[in-house]
């Protein structure tokens, strides 16, 4: 990547885009490269952290949404820490998968989009994790049914994936924050 070429907010509806839903400030990124020094999962991502808030700045929308990155990051804040700036990295690559889940772009990484989603809307409907309702919905969207059934068996054996989900009074709560998160998105 060419580092030389001038940033230039103006005309990039992306960086205000990002800027918008994370809240950070990312054009204040000066390239000191901390956060990818720091970060844990730097060696299996496309884009390292850093570069990827260079690629903002370029405006370069698909490359961002499309990226392995934002979905194999770990939301360790490790980055967050580290950054002079105080840039809460980890907070922009919540927003940018949050930007990529609506943007129709494909996503890097095709199972983790999924297992997000099967993850929340288990939540919303047990108001905690079912774990054999979360795999049963995510081999049903996959379609990859036989990966992992062996671990899956002796998790099942040891107890640890229950036939029914165990109870749990705060449901009602649960569904309420989401309604009031759908609400705000909506407006
Ligand atoms: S929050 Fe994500 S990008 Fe930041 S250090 Fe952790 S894994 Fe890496
Ligand atoms: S640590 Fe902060 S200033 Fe340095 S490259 Fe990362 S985001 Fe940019």
């Amino acid at each position: 990547m060419d580092l030389k070429i001038p940033v230039t907010q103006k005309g990039n509806s992306f960086l205000s885009e990002a800027n918008q839903a994370s809240g950070e400030t990312i054009q204040a990124c000066f390239q000191c490269q901390k956060c990818s020094a720091g970060c844990p999962i730097a060696y299996a991502m496309d884009i390292l952290p850093n570069q990827l808030l260079r690629h903002i700045q370029y405006g370069h929308r698909e490359k961002v949404l499309s990226s392995k990155t934002i979905w194999i990051c770990a939301s360790c804040y490790t980055c967050s820490v580290r950054c002079p700036n105080n840039i809460d990295i980890a907070k922009i690559m919540d927003a940018l998968r949050n930007l990529a889940l609506h943007s129709g772009i494909e996503p890097g990484e095709k199972d983790v989009p999924v297992f997000h989603s099967v993850f929340l809307d288990t939540i919303k409907s047990k108001g905690r994790i079912h774990e054999l309702s979360l795999i049963l919905q995510f081999k049903s969207k996959t379609k990859d049914f036989f990966k992992d059934a062996k671990l899956g068996w002796k998790m099942f054996r040891k107890g640890k994936i229950k036939i029914l989900p165990s109870r749990f009074g705060g449901g009602k709560e649960i569904q309420e924050i989401f309604k009031a998160y759908e609400k705000g998105e909506r407006q």
